[in-house]
């Protein structure tokens, strides 16, 4: 198996189970859908972050820091998870949270997510939609400077070079499981935000040498927009594996799914979470993993993927996001 030579830290715990659906497929006669559970990567109720995060923490502490900082939505996964690492750490953690419009203001400000951050002894930046996040952050990162501190500023999902590494590490590490159970799929469907998710799988499979194709369902963003910015990421991560550059139809991308807007409850997103926890006892979240699979699901009642295949989703995590959305998830 292929060994990344980028420092890492462990975070996590590994390799993250892979399991099918066995009632949901029952239920479709379809293709054979499977899950990978990256929503149980052990750091404080998990995600898809904890992978980056093993790579990003590890350049922090090479470069000295004493602070991590970064930014996110308000119900921010990754925020709660680099939480949790800077804790693991002992590294001081600062968030800096937007607002999302168009939700319960009362639990999507002081449950879920947030609860959590505050658990986990960061402190918070509260700005309103809109606010320019990376410049808040560079303000605060040169007041910690002159006091003599050296912060260390994420992008928002982690999704850098060095974060999407991460899922280099998950396609070696699918790779593997593929060649223990001697299985193979013939499609990955995943949510797509920052796009270190999609791209570090990409180059990760590529390096293992296995073509599978990954779609990803957009969580704010056109499919066209959303291409672009996997593969500009995509193209940083090959130049530092110094591996060669996969074909621009390789990021494939679906933008159906995810409402009017980040973080909108649409109905297919409650009907997918309802479908996916009372099936499966599988807990998805209502702003990615549930428009995901949302869009999974259409796409199987469309016939997109013939009934011989097999489909593997990979669940990203963001339950505690669930808390923070009870008003429209709840029984009426
Ligand atoms: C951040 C996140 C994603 C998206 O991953 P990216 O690498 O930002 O594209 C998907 N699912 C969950 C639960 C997340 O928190």
């Amino acid at each position: 198996m292929h060994q990344l030579s980028h420092p890492k830290i462990q975070l996590g715990h590994w390799p993250t189970p892979l399991e099918p659906m066995l009632r949901i497929n029952e239920m479709h006669k379809g293709p054979e859908l499977w899950v990978k559970r990256d929503d149980c990567t052990g750091l404080a109720f998990g995600g898809n972050k904890t992978r980056k995060l093993e790579y990003l923490l590890a350049d922090a502490q090479l470069r000295g820091a004493t602070t991590l900082l970064t930014a996110g939505g308000v119900q921010s996964n990754h925020a709660r998870q680099t939480a949790a690492a800077a804790a693991r750490v002992g590294l001081g953690c600062e968030l800096f949270l937007e607002q999302v419009e168009g939700i319960s203001e009362a639990d999507y400000s002081h449950s879920g997510n947030l609860l959590l951050d505050q658990l986990l002894g960061a402190r918070l930046h509260r700005l309103p939609a809109g606010q320019d996040l990376d410049a808040a952050m560079a303000l605060r990162a040169q007041t910690l400077s002159t006091s003599g501190q050296v912060p260390y500023v994420m992008p928002v999902g982690g999704s850098n070079a060095i974060g999407a590494m991460g899922y280099v590490d998950c396609g070696l590490e699918l790779a593997q499981q593929l060649q223990q159970y001697q299985l193979s799929f013939d499609a990955i469907v995943l949510a797509t935000g920052s796009a270190g998710t999609q791209a570090g799988l990409l180059a990760g499979l590529a390096l293992a040498g296995i073509d599978i194709p990954v779609l990803g369902v957009t969580v704010s963003r056109s499919s066209d927009e959303q291409c672009q910015k996997v593969l500009a990421l995509l193209h940083e991560v090959q130049g530092l594996l110094e591996q060669s550059e996969l074909h621009e139809d390789h990021v494939i991308c679906f933008d159906k799914y995810y409402g009017s807007a980040y973080g909108d409850p649409t109905p297919q997103m409650v009907e997918a979470v309802r479908l996916a926890a009372s099936l499966e006892g599988l807990l998805l979240d209502p702003v990615y993993s549930g428009k995901a699979f949302a869009g999974l699901l259409d796409l199987v009642r469309h016939g997109y993927f013939d009934t011989s295949e097999r489909v593997l989703f990979l669940h990203t995590g963001g339950a505690p996001g669930l808390f923070a959305y009870s008003e429209c998830l709840s029984e009426p």
